[in-house]
């Protein structure tokens, strides 16, 4: 019987980024979110992998002593294989008009746009039709083939009949799906080893829809889900040690999101009292997805004053989370606004604006979305410590005083390679 040999067989299941050349990296100043500490004049020691304690030998050198560094910026929830939906006519085009191998293509420059602004880590949360693309991007970005970021893979994410685009067509027609279906419990098992089968990193599904206001001012939703089939996907994903993270807007959502174990709440643009009080128990971080939010209420409130209101809502829950103490988790739905005409980092701002100090969203996006993603095969993210991974951005002024500077990141190293430098 053949047998690869031990090293090949570890690459295989491992895949980490290729070996960089050895680098030192000078920065003027250095903030270290998991210590709220500031520090002047240091120096990160690259081996080509990972930081090291000490500068290895024949490194190159990047000078960034006019600069303030801070590990690589982490977006946990995004979607490569979208260009911006705004109206469902618009996510439509894209899934009916656009191959596979195009919106790869696109999905490619998307990938090189984040990297540029400072995000070396992406959670992708869904492929919006193009099956597990997301995991071929994965590969060709750690691989050195196209300039990317570090990708953590949903694949096609899971919904129910009915629940999910393409809809509104005739039936006489056999339309794409944008999300993978299952129908009882037996079957949505069945799609979640079938999701492991091609390498994602985690299952996404989404809990709810239609959202709309109840007689007394609050609001709900319709479950996707039966508690059986929610609780046989993450029953089994857990099974195949995999973590579940739910598109889940209001109360309706969360409850059957909470109840099946889920390990991240998308969006929450509603979370009441008693969902904030289930989280903080659970430790079950959110994502909120600002950005977006701000990105599709205009169009989307045309049709539906609802998307209007969950502005205030959204405002009100993230307020109510962050003084709980939910942990809240970077993530801003790139790809439903377009990647070239919106930064990601605007999210910053939007945290600020809700609430939280500098250091609160900084960690947001370096401490608290690696805590919720795990270590990567070249080490801890959000961290610049001996022993992380060699992710770390630069900008000019100090995002202590105003994020707004994060929406100009000035450089980027990547898994031990600098991506940009300062002009
Ligand atoms: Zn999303």
């Amino acid at each position: 019987m053949r047998r690869f040999p031990r090293v090949f067989a570890f690459l295989l299941l491992a895949s980490p980024p290729l070996a960089a050349d050895p680098l030192v990296v000078k920065c003027g100043k250095l903030l270290d979110p998991a210590t709220r500490s500031v520090r002047t004049n240091v120096t990160v020691a690259i081996d080509g992998r990972g930081i090291v304690a000490a500068a290895p030998k024949d490194a190159k050198v990047l000078d960034l002593s006019a600069f303030t560094c801070l590990p690589g910026l982490i977006d946990a929830h995004t979607h490569l294989l979208l260009q911006g939906d705004a109206t469902s006519a618009e996510y439509d085009e894209q899934v009916l008009k656009e191959s596979t191998p195009y919106r790869a293509l696109r999905a490619a420059a998307a990938g090189k746009t984040a990297l540029e602004h400072g995000f070396t880590t992406l959670r992708d949360m869904g492929t919006e039709g193009a099956g597990f693309t997301d995991v071929d991007l994965k590969r060709a970005f750690a691989l050195g083939i196209l300039p990317g970021p570090r990708v953590v893979t949903s694949g096609p994410a899971m919904g129910t009949t009915g629940s999910y685009p393409l809809l509104g067509f005739s039936w006489e027609r056999k339309m794409p799906d944008g999300v993978l279906k299952c129908d009882g419990a037996d079957d949505c098992r069945k799609a979640v080893r079938y999701q492991v089968q091609f390498g994602v990193d985690w299952i996404k599904l989404y809990a709810d829809r239609s959202y709309y206001r109840t007689p007394d001012g609050g609001w709900a939703s319709i479950a996707n889900y039966t508690p059986e089939e929610i609780g046989a996907i993450v029953d089994e994903a857990h099974r195949l040690r995999k973590k579940v993270a739910s598109h889940s807007m209001t109360p309706t959502g969360h409850k059957a999101s909470l109840a099946a174990g889920v390990d991240s709440i998308e969006h929450g643009d509603v979370l009441d009292e008693e969902t904030v009080k289930a989280m903080v128990a659970k430790k079950v971080p959110y994502c909120p997805t600002i950005t977006v939010l701000d990105f599709v209420r205009g169009p989307r409130s045309k049709t539906n004053p609802v998307w209007d209101q969950l502005w205030k809502a959204s405002e009100e829950s993230f307020r109510r989370a962050h003084k709980a103490g939910v942990p809240i988790a970077f993530g801003t739905d790139a790809g439903g606004f377009d990647w070239d005409k919106r930064n990601q980092a605007e999210e910053f701002s939007f945290m600020v604006a809700h609430g939280m100090t500098p250091w609160e969203a900084i960690r947001s996006a370096t401490t608290v979305a690696a805590d919720l993603l795990g270590p990567s095969p070249d080490g801890k993210l959000g961290c610049l410590d001996p022993g992380c991974a060699a992710d770390l951005v630069a900008v000019a002024g100090d995002p202590l005083a105003s994020v707004k500077v994060l929406e100009d990141v000035k450089a980027v190293v990547a898994a031990g390679k600098v991506v940009k430098t300062p002009r």
